[in-house]
């Protein structure tokens, strides 16, 4: 027989994923990569799965069932390129090329534009969660055609994670769509880490409680309104103690947080769509921060409040910190939600909202009860202009708002950092403000660069003659 499915690049997350496929009903899986060890180690590690192993892309072709549908799994980047073009060359029209890979959603538009001109269907499939993920069932966020994803999406379905009876998957749009939303997860995912260390730290120097102790806080939290993945994993790693030491785990490693480039790529494209994406800019910044030494040395006699803190009510001010917690998290998805409908709109994809955030309810990092109450939000209204106004939303930040400030004054004061709970706090008082000081910023533009400005009370565009009379002219007379 032949296989409905191929994978190419047997790496960890492709080995895993071909795992997955082999182990549902119905799919018979060709693997390939490009050297063969790796195909021969899977083959003698997995026999129960019946891989079908290519030793070369024409072998692949051949083994596939029409249309023929291959996911690759390589190195993001020009390792994909060189994929694509092999298998371009060996597929027929009405074949598909799923890239699977972390691809940056701009390559992927311009991927599926090359390869749509030679009939094949190319699909980039964002794909969350990991080795894990990858082999139980991930969340998957595909874009490309209407028509690939008659059939791709019963197979996606079959080893996608499920979520309250629902398989983690769904068309996200067309072309780059699918890449681009796993982006902005992944730009939500640092914010998310950001803020739930932000609370850890606060908490720890506010109340002096060790690790293990916090690790109790979190996992209580875990079983309310921030029930999630995130929290659920933080509570393990503060409890793990270093063998070597006998210390907790957390005081052992090193504070300079990597990256491997999402979260960047989310400020970016948020910057050139013009989405303050506050929250998960402060996240990216803060792993930056975090990542000089040099700098921090230098500048660590610098003057400033030691970060420790006198607090009278211990469990009233961890209450306050779950608090500006949640409602800094929405701030943070929110923002993210922002950015998902200007890229829609930008790039021309017809994004269900509410789909993306039930898709994001299992199989990713972060899976959380609190996604269904945003499918809720835009269930409710479609066109909701900002998730942070949605009626539960509204209601949790006038719950947690007050909390909210006195975290962030505690750490001020305190000479905390404490970037993503204030700057989330910063753009929630800017988005209700009734007047904000563009209005000054405004007239300086228009001071030094003549850049106009329009009036409260008169329909038009006006310029003060700043170097003249200091009249008033309107805008048209100046050109
Ligand atoms: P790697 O990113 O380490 O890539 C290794 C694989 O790519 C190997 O199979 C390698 O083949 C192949 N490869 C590299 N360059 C080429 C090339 N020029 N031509 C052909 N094959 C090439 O593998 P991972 O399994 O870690 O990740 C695979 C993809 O999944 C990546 O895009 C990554 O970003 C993404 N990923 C996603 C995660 C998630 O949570 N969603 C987590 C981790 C990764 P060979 O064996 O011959 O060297």
């Amino acid at each position: 027989g032949k296989a409905n499915i191929g994978v190419v690049g047997l790496a960890v997350m492709g080995s895993n994923l071909a795992r997955n496929l082999a182990s549902r009903e119905g799919n018979t899986v060709a693997i390939l990569n490009r050297s063969y060890e790796k195909t021969q180690k899977l083959l003698d590690e997995h026999p129960e799965a019946g891989f079908l192993p290519a030793r070369d892309y024409e072998e692949f072709a051949a083994t596939l069932a029409k249309p023929r549908t291959a996911i690759i799994m390589v190195k993001a980047g020009r390792g994909t390129d060189a994929v694509i073009d092999e298998l371009v060359r060996v597929f027929e029209p009405g074949d598909i090329i799923v890239d699977g890979g972390n691809a940056l959603f701009t390559d992927t538009i311009r991927r599926e534009k090359a390869v749509r001109e030679t009939g094949i269907n190319f699909v980039g499939a964002g794909i969350s969660g990991g080795e894990e993920g990858a082999l139980n069932g991930p969340s998957i966020m595909p874009g490309g055609s209407a028509e690939a994803w008659q059939t791709l999406g019963p197979i996606l379905r079959s080893i996608a994670a499920v979520a309250e009876g629902e398989p983690c998957v769904t068309h996200v749009g067309t072309d780059g769509a699918g890449h681009f939303v796993k982006m902005i997860h992944n730009g939500i995912e640092y914010a998310d880490m950001q803020l739930i260390a932000e609370a850890y730290d606060l908490i720890r120097r506010g109340t002096g409680k060790s690790p293990a102790e916090i690790a109790d806080i979190f996992a209580e939290w875990n079983r309310g309104e921030l029930e999630s993945y995130l929290i659920e994993i933080t509570a393990e790693v503060l409890r793990q103690t270093d063998p070597a030491t006998g210390e907790p785990l957390v005081d052992v490693i090193l504070d300079q947080a990597g990256a491997k480039g999402t979260g960047a790529w989310t400020v970016q494209t948020a910057l050139d769509l013009g989405v303050p994406v506050s929250g998960i800019a402060e996240a990216v910044f803060a792993r930056s921060l975090s990542s000089k030494p040099a700098q921090r040395a230098a500048a660590a006699e610098l003057p400033g409040p030691d970060g420790t803190f006198d607090i009278h009510d211990a469990d009233a001010f961890v209450e306050d910190v779950r608090q500006a917690l949640y409602a800094s998290k929405i701030i943070a998805y929110s923002q993210g939600f922002d950015a998902i409908v200007a890229g829609a709109e930008q790039y021309g994809w017809d994004i269900k909202k509410g789909d993306i955030a039930a898709i994001w309810r299992g199989g990713c990092i972060i899976r959380a009860q609190f996604l269904n109450r945003i499918t809720e939000a835009y269930a409710a209204d479609p066109g909701l202009v900002a998730l942070v106004t949605a009626p539960y939303f509204a209601d949790a930040v006038t719950r947690t708002q007050q909390a909210w400030r006195r975290v962030v004054v505690a750490a001020a004061e305190a000479g905390i950092p404490s970037p993503a709970f204030s700057s989330s706090l910063a753009y929630y008082d800017g988005l209700r403000a009734d007047r904000l000081p563009a209005a000054l910023v405004q007239g300086q533009r228009d001071f030094f660069g003549a850049h106009t400005y329009k009036r409260i009370d008169r329909e038009g565009t006006f310029h003060t003659l700043w170097s003249g009379d200091r009249s008033e002219v309107s805008a048209v007379d100046t050109h």
